[in-house]
């Protein structure tokens, strides 16, 4: 092995799909958010894997995200946009045929100007604060908007991943209020959302980290495995330093394992010092001192034997174990893993 490979299972994605799907009644469209390069598992793959598994509404953040998957989609599949009709989208918007989330009456109106016979949606602000047409200008635009039919209204919840946090109910009470009696179709839910019950469904779901094998879907199948290729080993004395800064110093003979990768590769530094792991089959290993850019240095002692690679991401570690060693959450730790790993497909397609 040359480069670290990380092994992404189309199969495990499509069971957590699946999964999440059946937590929704059967009138109950799911979709997929495939933002960020599909949170970091390449777009196109795993879109394809997803259309063939049934998957019709796709969910990106910016138009160009939107037409780079158009090729990987049969002409019915829907892709939606979050950020909505920006300055300069119409071309793409228009050429690979996407669904702007329409946020404020400024959108609205280039939506008329430049782009009168798209489809669009529509994005409400219920809270979050972030994206969204305010109520009021709601309420000033509802007739204009109504009139040129939006096939989805959405909002997005803060708070989802903590079932019992006051703000989910507000954010559902401000979405009725907002949305009862219009006969749209609405979406509400992220993966998060699906978990908080059917009250939070309306017409279509729309999972993202959920259907990567990430929290808050606790029963998700792990959809990563990352192994590192071993570049050298050495035995270092008692009291010997290892790294930058003499990150780590030996308590005992100790042997070292440097690895193939570093934080370029969205190995983040706060990693190292022995707060994360890497695994030998079954046998964690501490990463010891500071990570580099480029290499990790791994404490295998414990190991009988010479590993050829370590994995860092498997069933035994999954993205949010990593990412509580590191202090981050498993969201950011998909969508910064790096370009330079070999994506090796498995399962489906
Ligand atoms: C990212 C995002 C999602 C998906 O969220 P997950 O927590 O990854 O399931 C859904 N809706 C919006 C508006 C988003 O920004």
């Amino acid at each position: 092995m040359t480069a670290a490979t990380l092994t992404i299972d189309l199969d495990a994605l499509i069971a957590n799909w699946r999964a999440l799907d059946g937590k929704s009644g059967s009138a109950v469209e799911t979709a997929a958010v495939v933002k960020a390069d599909a949170y970091g598992l390449n777009a196109l793959r795993v879109s394809r894997a997803l259309y063939h598994a049934g998957v019709r509404s796709f969910f990106v953040a910016v138009a160009s995200e939107g037409a780079a998957i158009r090729q990987a989609l049969g002409a019915d599949a829907d892709i939606y946009v979050f950020s909505g009709f920006m300055a300069g989208d119409a071309q793409a918007l228009r050429d690979h045929n996407l669904i702007p989330l329409i946020n404020s009456p400024a959108q609205f109106r280039r939506l008329l100007a430049e782009l009168p016979g798209q489809g669009f949606g529509l994005q409400l602000n219920t809270g979050m604060n972030r994206l969204g047409m305010e109520a009021t200008d709601f309420a000033t635009h509802k007739n204009d908007i109504l009139a040129r039919g939006p096939k989805l209204v959405i909002s997005h919840l803060a708070c989802a991943d903590q079932p019992g946090h006051a703000q989910n109910r507000a954010q559902l009470d401000t979405f009725k209020a907002m949305t009862d009696g219009l006969n749209l179709r609405r979406s509400l839910a992220a993966t998060g959302g699906i978990l908080l019950g059917s009250e939070y469904h309306f017409d279509l779901c729309r999972p993202g980290v959920g259907l990567y094998g990430g929290l808050p879907f606790a029963e998700a199948a792990p959809v990563v495995r990352l192994s590192i290729p071993v570049v050298q080993t050495r035995e270092v004395d008692t009291g010997a330093a290892v790294g930058y800064s003499q990150g780590f110093v030996a308590r005992r003979p100790t042997r070292i394992a440097t690895l193939a990768a570093g934080y370029a590769d969205g190995l983040i530094r706060a990693m190292g010092g022995a707060k994360a792991r890497v695994y030998w089959h079954d046998t964690p290993c501490p990463v010891v001192g500071r990570v580099s850019m480029d290499l990790l240095t791994v404490d295998i002692t414990d190991l009988d034997q010479e590993p050829e690679y370590l994995e860092i991401l498997n069933q035994r570690q999954t993205v949010d174990m990593l990412a509580q060693a590191a202090g981050t959450i498993g969201y950011e730790i998909l969508t910064s893993l790096g370009e330079r790993y070999i994506r090796h497909y498995v399962g489906q397609n």
